[in-house]
């Protein structure tokens, strides 16, 4: 038996998700084929809207519904102080923690030799830009990338391009208390709290 088409195109689609495996795919696709028509054209709604619905914030390349976003327009943020962050959802982690009060810089992700992802492949010369113009009065920059090969890799190149731009510029970088291999995104707020108490000029 041949599998329809609708249901092929599916597991198609499913199985070019991040840590879906085509087993999963299956599973996800048939389990569908018992949920209700109007929840599954709520679902593929959402899905259709997701990038309709958002933009990416051209000062800090954060994603939010406005451009700047809700951070960078905040009068009340402290625009002394940058976070540079790997994803998103690290920028949604530390504002669930609610105590930092600066603002970020979301690099999407990671420089990842041996996955072909060069320092131009994320937003790092956006950054760089960003203390090139330094018109906010840019004092510090906190690297938050992950405490990962590739993360740790990233902060260095960071912290030697921005020291060669700016000799004045306190970079530092999140301290230990987060567990090596670990990401931002998952840490309980104690943790998080710590690791941003406890950073250290680099
Ligand atoms: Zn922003």
């Amino acid at each position: 038996m041949r599998i329809p088409k609708a249901i092929q195109n599916l597991i198609e689609s499913f199985e070019r998700l991040p840590g879906v495996g085509p087993k999963t795919a299956q599973r996800l696709t048939f389990y569908l084929l018992h949920v209700p028509q109007g929840e599954l054209d709520r679902f593929s709604q959402s899905v259709e809207g997701l990038k309709k619905g958002t933009t990416i914030c051209s000062i800090c390349m954060s994603i939010d519904e406005t451009n700047p976003c809700s951070i960078c327009s905040d009068p009340h943020r402290d625009k002394s102080t940058i976070c540079v962050v790997e994803e998103p959802l690290d920028v949604l982690a530390l504002e669930k923690n609610g105590r930092y009060k600066g603002i970020y810089h979301v690099l999407h992700g990671r420089i990842d030799p041996l996955n072909n992802i060069g320092p131009d492949e994320i937003y790092i010369s956006q950054l760089l830009t960003r203390i090139r113009n330094n018109e906010l009065g840019i004092m510090e920059i906190i690297l938050a990338t992950n405490p990962t090969m590739e993360g740790e890799a990233t902060a260095m190149f960071l912290a030697k391009q921005l020291k060669a731009l700016d000799s004045q510029l306190r970079i530092t970088r999140i301290g230990r208390g987060l567990p090596v291999g670990a990401d931002i995104e998952y840490a309980d707020d104690i943790t998080l709290q710590r690791a941003m108490e406890g950073r250290s000029e680099v």
